[in-house]
């Protein structure tokens, strides 16, 4: 098991192991964000084990800018095609405008999203309501990419309770 640490101004900054996690809870350095179910128990203590910690001080790191590039777009996405959904790698994505750039659409966080080649064509010159291609999220400029900033994860083992706070 595992803790991701926040720092004061609720951005993640590092992965510890819940170990480690009790110890900064211990001596007040951080403070319970969420819990496992799992109960750790030592002869005099039984406490859940910490999933998400905060610590107390620190100033927050300025959010990072990120960069446009066709990675932390597909970073962003998770490498999943914003329209079916469907997981694929990097030679086999494209980068979508939302609107259309014949219609103005601009190469921005907020415009583009991750799309497999199907739908790319499939979508041609259309916004999303025109094909009709809803897509679930609007895309948006990130401020943590996977990779990107100071903590690493393999999508597959992030705990649940981590997602909210990671994306
Ligand atoms: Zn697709």
């Amino acid at each position: 098991m595992r803790t991701l640490v926040l720092d004061k101004g609720f951005l993640p900054t590092r992965i510890v192991s819940w170990q480690d996690a009790i110890s900064l809870l211990f001596v007040g350095k951080a403070d319970v964000v969420e819990e496992y179910d799992a109960v750790v128990r030592s002869p005099s203590v039984a406490m859940r084990m910490p999933s998400i910690v905060r610590l107390r001080r620190g100033a927050s790191k300025k959010p990072q800018r990120i960069k446009f590039s066709r990675l932390n777009v597909f970073l962003r996405d998770g490498f999943r095609c914003q329209y079916c959904n469907a997981e694929a790698r990097m030679s086999e994505l494209t980068y979508d405008h939302v609107l259309p750039r014949s219609r103005g659409g601009r190469t921005v966080w907020e415009n583009i999203v991750t799309a497999c080649r199907p739908c790319n064509a499939a979508k041609a010159d259309r916004t999303p309501t025109e094909a009709g291609m809803p897509l679930p999220r609007k895309p948006f400029r990130p401020t943590w990419l996977p990779g990107g900033g100071g903590i690493r994860v393999d999508d597959g083992s992030v705990p649940e309770a981590w997602r909210s706070w990671l994306a």
